[in-house]
């Protein structure tokens, strides 16, 4: 009789557990749209207490239509506990992902692709003498692999940012292996230089994703400067927020949709102007 009284104090404490999450989400995301401090360059809290936010069976939340939520790297990256039983849990990554380039330089970097537009986004970076880094998608590399090609033939780093945009936290270990190879079998096929860095979908990543990505040789590459440029249509606007961000040490995180590709050449004139040296990010 008391353990059934204790069972159903339990169950009665499951949602209000499960709202504390969705607050804290909510908390996360509102500091998230926040403007990263200067400070947090060097590296900010890749392994320091999670908030608690991750949750599997959160199917309300905004991102649930996945495919709408493609370039939009929302905020601060951040690290979220691995809460689906990892068949890898023993097991603790030492990766510490990079979240800033050197003193005195910026780097530009350009998810989701390979697009549509993306031929044209590299016509305009050669006319600028620019290199940029890619985090491409399997599944779109596969699509546009002519871009991914030009892409690498004219100096550009070509990095992986998955098969389909999942957030990979809310899988099992084994699921984000399998979308993990799955899109970088495909982006590989057009690209014959090891590719060497990952960037996870909207920054999210937990152990598992670490030790994917270690497994496969690869660095994890995440930012600090979120220009929220899939938000605006707007290039001037896009060109301006981004400028006003931009410091020594930047990774900017940008995506392959027309409005950015409008507002590259004031952004890279204006890094520029500022005396800042454009770079991609090292690969191994
Ligand atoms: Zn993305």
């Amino acid at each position: 009789m008391k353990r059934t009284r204790t069972m159903w104090a339990i169950t009665a404490l499951i949602p209000l557990a499960l709202a504390g999450c969705e607050q804290s989400s909510t908390a996360v995301q509102t500091l998230n749209s926040q403007k990263t401090a200067p400070a947090a360059l060097v590296s900010p809290t890749p392994a320091a207490s999670p908030a608690p936010s991750a949750k599997p069976g959160a199917a309300s939340s905004p991102d649930t239509k996945e495919q709408d939520s493609i370039g939009q790297e929302v905020g601060s990256p951040k690290e979220e506990p691995v809460i689906v039983k990892s068949s890898q849990s023993a097991r603790v990554s030492a990766l510490k992902p990079v979240f800033s380039v050197s003193k005195g330089t910026v780097a530009i970097t350009i998810d989701d692709g390979p697009t549509k537009d993306t031929s044209k986004l590299l016509k305009i970076l050669k006319e600028l003498d620019t290199h940029v880094t890619f985090f491409f998608l399997g599944q779109n590399a596969e699509k546009y692999h002519e871009s991914v090609s030009q892409a690498v033939y004219d100096g550009h780093v070509v990095g992986y940012h998955s098969d389909t945009h999942p957030q990979m936290t809310k899988m099992s270990y084994d699921d984000q292996l399998k979308e993990f190879k799955s899109g970088l079998d495909k982006l590989a096929k057009w690209d014959k230089n090891p590719i060497t860095l990952f960037r996870p979908p909207y920054g999210a990543y937990n152990n598992d994703t670490k030790l994917i990505t270690e497994d496969n040789h690869m660095s994890m590459v995440l930012w600090n400067e979120d220009t929220k440029d899939w938000s605006s249509t707007n290039a001037a606007a896009i060109a301006k927020s981004v400028l006003a961000q931009v410091q020594s040490g930047s990774i900017i995180v940008m995506h392959d949709h027309p409005s950015t590709i409008a507002a590259l050449p004031d952004i890279i004139k204006g890094i520029k102007s500022k005396g800042y040296k454009l770079v991609t990010i090292p690969s191994k």
